[in-house]
């Protein structure tokens, strides 16, 4: 068994009950289990170092407050800017936008998109009784487009009928027109994924994008890839624009320093995360849990 990061924290500052401000010898020793947690979580290196730079300018020179010891001050300064970097609240996927609201959804193959848009898409349907269209855009891959019919008839959302041949660009406008004739309030566009990020796949998802305007443009991330997802968000953020994360296996034995990366390095809200292989398994994302979690 480790001891949690406060039971360490609490050996340091043990020393020196009556100090009145935090040294900065003492937080920078501090700092050094810190980064071994963030680490253990997978936090990408990058995010790490800036996380224990802001950290430690705001916590040397902190008076102790009486009715805590200096290792708890530490411990609550740590998670009170991991919590804020996190982003301190829950923020939920948009539909204020003219119907049908386009939600694209983008990332790697493998990343558990397809499933994340039929869990999103059962969300939206049963807790805000919204009409959903789901469209694969994957002409790569058939099975794809085969597996989101599928996931469609399991939860009663319907998916735009395959045209083999059409192009990604047409299969959204398509999608689009549809949805609109048909009166519904939410379009789901489902991105083809690859196993590495190549021109070819941005420059499609670049199409999509300038044909149909999204309103949300959704990254998902496995949260169990770690430290290489932060390119993979780095390249999406840069090149495509997103305006949220979908985090998903974060039922796995990871501790979600994925989370804290994807934050940082895209400056957007982690929207939901998914939390296993039924389509009921997606949550909302609570940055107090999430900190907890990382901190171990
Ligand atoms: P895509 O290639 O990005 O569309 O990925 P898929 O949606 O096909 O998902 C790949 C695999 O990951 C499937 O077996 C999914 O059931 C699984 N998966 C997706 N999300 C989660 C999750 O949150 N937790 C777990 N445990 N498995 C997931």
């Amino acid at each position: 068994m480790f001891d949690s990061l406060s039971d360490k924290l609490g050996g340091i500052f043990d020393k020196l009950k009556r100090q009145g401000a935090l040294k900065e010898s003492h937080v920078n020793e501090a700092m050094r289990e810190v980064r071994v947690a963030l680490l253990e979580a997978d936090v990408a290196l990058p995010v790490v170092k800036d996380f224990i730079a802001s950290v430690t300018k705001r916590a040397v020179g902190q008076e102790v407050m009486k009715s805590v010891s200096p290792g708890q001050m530490v411990v609550k300064i740590v998670n009170d800017h991991l919590v804020e970097m996190l982003g301190s609240e829950t923020v939920s996927i948009s539909l204020a936008a003219a119907a049908p609201v386009p939600i694209l959804m983008v990332g790697l193959q493998g990343s558990g998109k397809t499933t994340s848009a039929a869990k999103i898409a059962k969300r939206l349907t049963e807790k805000e009784n919204k009409k959903v269209m789901m469209a694969s855009l994957d002409v790569y891959r058939p099975a794809a487009m085969e597996q989101l019919k599928i996931l469609g008839e399991q939860i009663g959302v319907a998916t735009l009928p395959i045209i083999d041949g059409q192009m990604p660009v047409d299969i959204a406008k398509r999608a689009m027109t549809a949805a609109k004739l048909q009166g519904f309030d939410v379009v789901m566009l489902d991105t083809a994924g690859r196993l590495h990020i190549d021109q070819s796949l941005m420059g499609e998802v670049v199409g999509v994008r300038n044909a149909v305007n999204p309103h949300e443009t959704l990254l998902v991330v496995d949260s169990l890839t770690g430290q290489d997802a932060v390119n993979v968000a780095q390249q999406f953020s840069d090149q495509i624009g997103i305006t949220g994360v979908v985090l998903t296996r974060m039922d796995g034995d990871g501790r979600g320093g994925a989370a804290l990366s994807m934050r940082a390095v895209t400056g957007q809200p982690i929207k939901l995360v998914g939390v296993g292989e039924k389509l009921e398994d997606m949550e909302e994302f609570h940055p107090e849990r999430v900190a907890s979690r990382i901190l171990g």
